[in-house]
Formats: C-alpha cells, sequence, structure tokens
C-alpha cells in the first residue's frame, strides 16, 4: 500500500493489522462507550475524564502508571448481574480483582464472592463478607486453605479432584462441621476463546469430567461422606467468551448428570453453578453479550432441560469476574519515548507494561488506546505501545492508531484493564506494581496503594 493510496493510514510498513486496526478511525479523539468506563468523558478542553476528574489532576495526584477504577460503573454492573439473575445467586469471582474495597461495594450490591486462595478468602473475611456468601475454588487448595474455609463457615468448597474429598471431609469431620460442596465437572466443552484460558475441555487440570465417569465417581464418593454436603454441581468452560453455545451444551450436560444423580441415588442436588467466562470488549470490534441475555439463555436451557428429565429447577448462579471490572478502570501511561521505525512502524515507549498488563504477552490479547492528556486533530499513524522491561514481548498494544503529533510526557489511556492486569501483576525489573484509584462522585482514592522501593526491599531479607 503506497502512502498516498492511503493518506490518512499507516505512514510506514506494507503489513496492516487484522480487525480493528486493519483502518484508522475516523476519529482518534472519539472514546467508544463499548470499551471505556461509564463516565469517561473529554471535556471542553479535550482532556479525558473520569467521575468528572480530568487525567491530568489525577496523574499529578497519583503519579502514573496507574489504574482508574470507575465505582459507580463496578456497581453499575453489579446491580445489572443481580437484576439480570434475580432468584439466582451470582458470584464475583475474586481473582479477576480483589481488594477490600472491591469486597465492600459487593457485599452492599449484594453478590457473593468465589475466591481461590488463602490470600483472596484473607481479603474477603477482612473485609468483612460473610462466610457464607463465599465459595472456595482451587485445583489444589492446600490443607491450611481448606482448614481455614471450612472453619470460617464459607458457604461452599467447590472440590476438583477425589483426594480433594478426602481432605475436606476429614478437615470438616475434625472441626465438627458438616461442609456445603459442589463438585467441579469437566463437561467436554472448548468455549471459542484463546486456547490458553479455555478450561472445560478434557485435556486440562480443571474438574472431574463427565465422560469417563470420574464427575459421577466424585458424587458416590461424597454422598457416602457424613461431614460433606453435596449441594450442587459447578462447571466452568472457559474465559472471554461470546458464544452462548458453550453454556447451552455446559448446562445440558450438568443437568443429565443431575438426572443419573437422581436416577442412581435418588437424590435431586439443588443447585448448579455455571460459571463466569463472559467476554467484554476490548476493542470496539468486541460485541459481549448483556446479562439479562446470558441470563434468559440459560434460564431458557436450565428450565428446558430439567422439565425434559422430570427434575425441579435447581437454583442457579453464575460467576463473572472480567464482565464487571474488567470495563470499569483503565490503565494511565506517561509517553516516555517515541521511535519511528522507517518502513515498519512507530514504536511508543510508556513508563509500565508487561508487570502491569501481562495479558498482550501471555494471551496475545488486544488492546485499544487513547492520548488521554489532549485531543489532537494530527494524522492517525500505526503505532506499538510498549512497555519499559527487558524484553521485546513486552507489549501493551500491538496495533493502535495514535497521533502523529503524539509526544514525550503525553499520557495515554489503554481501556477495560479493570479484569487480569493488577491482579496479575509482577515485580519483573523490580518495577514497582502501580495503585488502583477509585474514582466516584467527583472524587478519587487509593483502594490499593502504589508499591514503594521499600516495600520490595522488605521482602529482601538477605
Ligand atoms: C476464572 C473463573 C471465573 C471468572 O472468569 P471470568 O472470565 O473473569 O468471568 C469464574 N469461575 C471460575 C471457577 C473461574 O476459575
Amino acid at each position: 500500500m503506497s502512502r498516498s493510496a492511503h493518506p490518512a493510514g499507516p505512514r510506514h510498513g506494507d503489513v496492516l493489522p487484522e480487525g480493528h486496526y486493519a483502518a484508522p478511525p475516523a476519529d482518534l479523539n472519539d472514546l467508544d462507550p463499548r470499551v471505556w468506563a461509564r463516565t469517561v468523558a473529554r471535556d471542553g478542553d479535550g482532556v479525558v475524564t473520569v467521575g468528572g476528574l480530568p487525567v491530568t489532576r489525577l496523574a499529578e495526584e497519583f503519579g502514573t502508571p496507574a489504574y482508574f477504577l470507575d465505582e459507580e460503573d463496578f456497581r453499575a454492573r453489579c446491580r445489572a448481574w443481580t437484576d439480570a439473575f434475580e432468584g439466582a445467586d451470582v458470584f464475583y469471582a475474586g481473582k479477576a480483582f480483589l481488594s477490600r474495597a472491591v469486597v465492600r461495594w459487593l457485599r452492599e450490591e449484594g453478590l457473593n464472592l468465589d475466591v481461590c486462595s488463602g490470600g483472596e478468602l484473607a481479603t474477603a473475611l477482612a473485609a468483612g463478607m460473610p462466610a457464607d456468601r463465599i465459595a472456595m475454588h482451587g485445583n489444589n487448595k492446600s490443607p491450611d486453605e481448606i482448614e481455614r474455609a471450612v472453619a470460617a463457615g464459607v458457604g461452599r468448597i467447590v472440590l476438583d479432584s477425589y483426594q480433594e474429598i478426602v481432605r475436606v471431609a476429614h478437615t470438616a469431620e475434625r472441626l465438627g462441621r458438616r461442609q456445603r460442596v459442589q463438585i467441579r465437572v469437566t463437561v467436554g466443552v472448548e468455549a471459542h476463546t484463546h486456547e490458553f484460558i479455555a478450561t472445560a475441555h478434557e485435556d486440562q487440570k480443571f474438574g472431574l469430567a463427565l465422560a469417563d465417569g470420574q464427575a459421577a465417581e466424585a458424587v458416590r464418593r461424597v454422598l457416602k461422606l457424613d461431614s460433606l454436603e453435596l449441594v450442587g454441581i459447578h462447571s466452568h468452560i472457559g474465559s472471554q467468551i461470546f458464544d452462548m453455545a458453550g453454556f447451552e451444551v455446559s448446562a445440558r450436560r450438568v443437568v443429565g448428570l443431575l438426572t443419573e444423580i437422581r436416577d442412581e441415588h435418588g437424590v435431586q442436588l439443588p443447585e448448579i453453578d455455571l460459571g463466569g467466562g463472559l467476554g467484554i470488549a476490548y476493542t470496539p470490534d468486541d460485541d459481549p453479550r448483556e446479562p439479562y441475555e446470558i441470563a434468559k439463555a440459560l434460564r431458557d436451557i436450565v428450565s428446558r432441560e430439567c422439565t425434559a428429565a422430570g427434575l425441579a429447577v435447581p437454583r442457579l448462579s453464575v460467576e463473572p469476574g472480567r464482565a464487571i471490572v474488567g470495563p470499569t478502570a483503565f490503565t494511565l501511561y506517561e509517553v516516555g519515548t517515541v521511535k519511528e521505525l522507517e518502513g515498519l512502524r512507530t514504536y511508543v515507549s510508556v513508563d509500565g507494561g508487561m508487570s502491569d498488563n501481562i495479558r498482550t504477552a501471555l494471551y496475545d490479547a488486544e488492546y485499544s488506546v487513547a492520548l488521554a492528556s489532549r485531543a489532537s486533530s494530527a494524522e492517525p499513524v500505526l503505532s506499538r505501545v510498549v512497555g519499559k522491561h527487558c524484553e521485546s514481548g513486552d507489549i501493551v498494544v500491538r496495533d493502535a492508531y495514535l497521533p502523529a503529533d503524539l509526544a514525550v510526557g503525553d499520557l495515554l489511556a489503554v481501556p477495560a484493564t479493570g479484569a487480569y492486569c493488577r491482579a496479575m501483576a509482577s515485580n519483573y525489573n523490580h518495577v514497582l506494581r502501580p495503585p488502583v484509584v477509585a474514582v466516584a462522585d467527583g472524587g478519587a482514592r487509593e483502594i490499593v496503594r502504589r508499591e514503594t522501593e521499600e516495600d520490595l526491599l522488605r521482602l529482601d531479607v538477605g
């Protein structure tokens, strides 16, 4: 492609990215509501604002890089899920992003909480989440984690192996408890998503398979143990899923197991959990389902299958993580260097990178980005936003159009970084993990503070 044939397109290179970035957007200053949190806008000066606060002021107060989380959006998404799933239970998957403030919001909005480690359990309990609203997950919970969960009185433990059935039963017995449990099954569905984050096809570490009879065997073993109360079956088929078909197959197979359990044991289990994994928009190309559509599809299939099998419809639960917190936050970076590679592309280095967002390197995740500290009418340039780490795969946004006048000191905002970014952040290169700043009612406060070099050295006891 020649420059003259594509005057507003990439200045360098013949290889265009696919999808959203195959052509520059009509206006680089646009903030597409599909990828930006609810209260994000541009003010009269062209500066991006969240909750009415300009990012230029937020950067001065909190520094960069930093995650800014729109509390109003978070709470609205919680309510959209609980409204859509009225009469069912919504468990927020804490691994997406967890802090004490998040736990308080969940508690206030009537959600339950999934945890999958002692650390997540401690955070949930420290912020006052009632134990009976907590579910404990994980494919290798330690004896200590099991003991703490049972002792706290968590509402359910999701069993993931034969060994764990015995461990949880012994612990409950020793503590004089009867622990409510679900069994996690793998239903043989490969959700339409990146293969490293698909979890329900059979060749993987999670759950007990329906197909080879291990799930049915786990049910037999649990039903024999007085210290365990089997309340339901759990299935989680993957992450960043857009297509409801996988959930429908999963629901059908889980109901099939409930039917077998009734026929073999004469008991009807009262609950099924269909997991999380609902996709969000990372770029304007993504078209996620709304909670009410998801609720309707799942309820329809479950009630249809139950009616056909002559089962009472069990209580349904779901576990969205990304779909609640993902869209509520953006990461704000400062531009440090701009390198034009003749015939290739422009590399824009920011003051963070794979330590605050590993998803691009790990999953080939796509993100979008906007110049946030000002508007620009300069021509779009095909760019790559990279971090400051000693790794050429340290890419934040693989393909992005940014204005040709982008300069050192400009602020860039990457939307949809609420889930699995701070949660997966590392100290690679001894870079300090950024703060999470909650913005609400025209005010901003750190809910997770910025890490300091003192924090790093405190762990280094050599
Ligand atoms: C990760 C996970 C979730 C949440 O997944 P999202 O993609 O964030 O919705 C829910 N349930 C289980 C068991 C999980 O492992």
